[in-house]
């Protein structure tokens, strides 16, 4: 349920508000729009009457009720104003969100030595990417594959943002590592294979670093998001969805079947920031670009591409693996895409 105060109201009676609902065993939160405030409930309020809170004040506007099973990530819940997600990198805060240029992020599958993940973050940095996305705990469905260096690609990645600037996005997969992951990275992933790890979500909620959630490969756009609500019933509403592609009936020519439409289901049923990764989500470099093309043309607000300096020779998703120069090109010809949506970072510059 939301509260939709009046706009002016005063901030005396919000807190009243809130204390009152605190008494009547919910949990209230406050969320400051641009034009009004609106204070979402939470808890069993099956049984109330809308009309009765109303009573409670002539500064209520409306009292609505979430009728979605998802309630803090649902777009009523902030009665349709967008979230943005601020992530504090060396070369400045990004936002991700409706209302920002689109955010790039890049980097290969794995981090696997110094000397190519720092090339890659340079090419990456050069290219007018804002984030590095390199895994040192690799989720691979063999136990003999390569399951990325751990704790020493840590210090690589955090050596390649002090060397570019660049955030550091990379995965967690056990609770256990999650302290010195949040110590370098600016944004925590928690893969497909791991998004209804509900105990995973509980402790990636309850710190405070933004939380990147991929798509389950099966996951229906419901599971997703509870899961998603998961982290924000945990404490932090710093979630970026990140569509990867699903598991369809074709795996000889795709590895996944990136699905675009999500994007604007997602706009409709959440206020979360979405990302779209094409690499993942079709498993081969070839395909990166047109899908990357497409997912701004449908609505995203940021990218996640797979970049490997020599991906013949990768230990992790090669075939989908850009070069730096194939990046390079990518992204200029993405530019004249997000320049025509007007959410490309040089148009948001010239305009501010
Ligand atoms: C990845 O981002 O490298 C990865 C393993 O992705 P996903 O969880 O989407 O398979
Ligand atoms: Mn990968």
């Amino acid at each position: 349920m939301i509260i939709v105060m009046k706009s002016g109201t005063p901030e005396m009676e919000v807190e009243r508000i809130s204390r009152e609902m605190m008494d009547w065993g919910l949990t209230p939160e406050k969320i400051i729009g641009k034009h009004k405030v609106v204070i979402g409930l939470v808890g069993e309020t099956a049984e109330l009457d809308p009309l009765q809170i109303k009573e409670n004040s002539p500064w209520i506007e409306q009292v609505l009720r979430v009728e979605q099973p998802f309630k803090r990530v649902s777009r009523e819940f902030r009665h349709n104003e967008p979230s943005e997600v601020a992530i504090s990198t060396p070369n400045g805060r990004v936002y991700i969100g409706e209302a920002h240029p689109i955010a790039i992020v890049a980097g290969p599958c794995s981090v696997e030595n110094e000397a190519m993940i720092i090339e890659t973050a340079r090419r990456v940095k050069a290219a007018g990417g804002q984030f590095l996305r390199g895994g040192a705990y690799k989720p691979r469905t063999s136990p003999y594959a390569f399951q990325g260096h751990g704790e020493s690609a840590l210090e690589l990645l955090a050596a390649a943002r002090a060397a570019t600037g660049l955030g550091i996005i990379t995965e967690v997969m056990d609770a256990a590592d999650l302290d010195k992951i949040a110590e370098v990275a600016d944004v925590i992933q928690v893969g497909a294979r791991n998004m209804q790890n509900f105990s995973l979500l509980k402790r990636v909620g309850a710190q405070e670093k933004p939380v990147l959630l991929k798509r389950g490969m099966a996951a229906t756009i419901e599971d997703w998001l509870m899961a998603a609500e998961y982290i924000l019933a945990a404490g932090n509403p710093n979630v970026i969805l990140c569509e990867r592609g699903i598991r369809t009936f074709d795996r000889q020519y795709t590895r996944n079947t990136l699905d675009l439409s999500v994007i604007p289901v997602l706009r409709s049923l959440t206020h979360l920031p979405i990302m779209v990764d094409p690499s993942h989500g079709t498993g081969w470099a070839d395909y990166v670009p047109s899908m990357a093309k497409a997912a701004i043309a449908a609505g995203t607000d940021a990218l996640m591409i797979e970049v490997h300096p020599n991906p013949a020779k990768a230990l992790s998703d090669g075939p989908q693996s850009l070069t730096p120069d194939q990046f390079d090109q990518l992204t200029q010809e993405l530019a004249i895409f997000g320049q025509s949506v007007n959410r490309w970072p040089q148009v948001a510059v010239a305009l501010s």
